[in-house]
């Protein structure tokens, strides 16, 4: 069935793995993130056999669809006051900051008769989630007196929002706090947090990760194989770990600018067309309800995406050394938001292969 995301399992057992080694020699435990697959069970199984320290997720529903996964289990999203019961029976982490929050979490803790380990989410800059760095003592004179939790580390979200790049001093002043907040309060930390996929770019640079960093929160550049601060590929990671298939239904000689007046497309924009007189294109069965076109990629480098509405997708062959023909498969790379979206629609179908080349079964959703 097309379109269709395949999964090489394999890749991704072996991306994970070899991230685990990489920053282990560096003293760092990972936690491997699974909401840009929406938390399916094989392809955060393949993650496990790699042999992160944890697993992460954003929502607590993917995360108690995971609770029979024999790993420590991170809620990376600030939890919903209406969500605490759930964080503290299938989160063994959250990440926090707001003390109302840390309360709700710590009486359902009690309730539940558990205790929840939080990692204190510090503002670097970014201005997403986090304490500013001037409230952060004050806020840790707080929450250190709440029942049912235990304060077990600091960490920073950073560029997902405001694009700021990890280096090694805005990292080094989480490690700052973190010492500083350990003295003044006698906290036990066990974890200091250093980002994401964006920040695995700093392992390789003279300054290197600051000396007390000692876990990251991975998800892209497990699953595509690219750190995210450059958007460079890290190591010998793999990334066609995932592969989008679509069926071509029309290939047509047309001109390149439509005839006649020009109004809003079908989704409210005025398109624009380049004139280069007629071109041969290609129509597939895969449209906007399948995955967003900006965040694919055609494998074949001679291809270029022309446009797309809700279910045709439409790709210019004009410089194509091959011969497309209706009914051939035409394969694309995935980006983050292009693979979150395909991971997710009920219309793509996945597909699993366990080693490079061999297709294994057609598994349905798992949800
Ligand atoms: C999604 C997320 C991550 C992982 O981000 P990647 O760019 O996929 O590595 C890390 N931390 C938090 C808080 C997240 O929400």
């Amino acid at each position: 069935m097309y379109p269709r995301v395949e999964i090489n399992l394999r890749k991704i057992e072996e991306n994970t793995r070899r991230l685990v080694e990489a920053f282990q020699a560096k003293g760092i435990s990972l936690m491997a993130v699974t909401k840009g697959f929406g938390a399916d069970k094989r392809i955060a199984l393949a993650m496990l056999k790699g042999n992160p320290a944890f697993l992460a997720d954003a929502r607590i529903r993917n995360l108690r669809h995971l609770r029979d996964f024999p790993v420590e289990k991170v809620l990376l999203r600030l939890p919903m006051v209406s969500e605490v019961e759930e964080v503290v029976r299938y989160a063994d982490y959250s990440l926090n900051s707001e003390i109302e929050t840390l309360r709700a979490i710590g009486a359902a803790a009690e309730r539940v008769g558990t205790r929840h380990k939080v990692i204190i989410m510090v503002d670097l800059g970014d201005y997403r989630e986090g304490i500013r760095t001037h409230r952060v003592e004050d806020f840790c004179r707080e929450a250190v007196t709440i029942q049912g939790i235990d304060i077990r580390g600091f960490g920073v979200n950073l560029t997902c929002y405001g694009g700021v790049i990890p280096e090694h001093d805005n990292l080094k002043r989480l490690v700052d706090i973190a010492r500083r907040m350990q003295e003044t309060f006698g906290l036990r930390l066990d974890i200091l947090s250093g980002g994401s996929s964006s920040s695995v770019h700093l392992l390789d640079t003279p300054a290197g990760i600051p000396q007390g960093i000692n876990n990251l929160r991975l998800g892209e550049v497990i699953l595509l194989g690219r750190e995210t601060a450059y958007g460079k590929r890290f190591k010998n990671l793999h990334t066609d770990a995932f592969i989008l298939k679509a069926q071509i239904i029309e290939v047509k000689d047309k001109p390149s600018v439509p005839r006649g007046k020009i109004g809003m497309d079908a989704f409210g924009n005025v398109p624009h067309h380049e004139d280069r007189g007629i071109i041969r294109r290609a129509i597939l069965a895969l449209g906007k309800q399948d995955v967003d076109p900006e965040n694919i990629r055609p494998r074949d480098k001679d291809l270029a995406i022309l446009g797309a509405s809700s279910d045709h997708l439409i790709v210019d062959l004009s410089h194509a050394r091959r011969e497309y023909r209706v009914g051939d498969i035409m394969e694309f790379h995935l980006a983050y938001g292009g693979m979150l979206h395909a991971m997710t629609s009920p219309y793509v179908d996945k597909f699993f292969l366990e080693e490079t080349d061999a297709p294994a079964e057609v598994v349905a959703e798992n949800h």
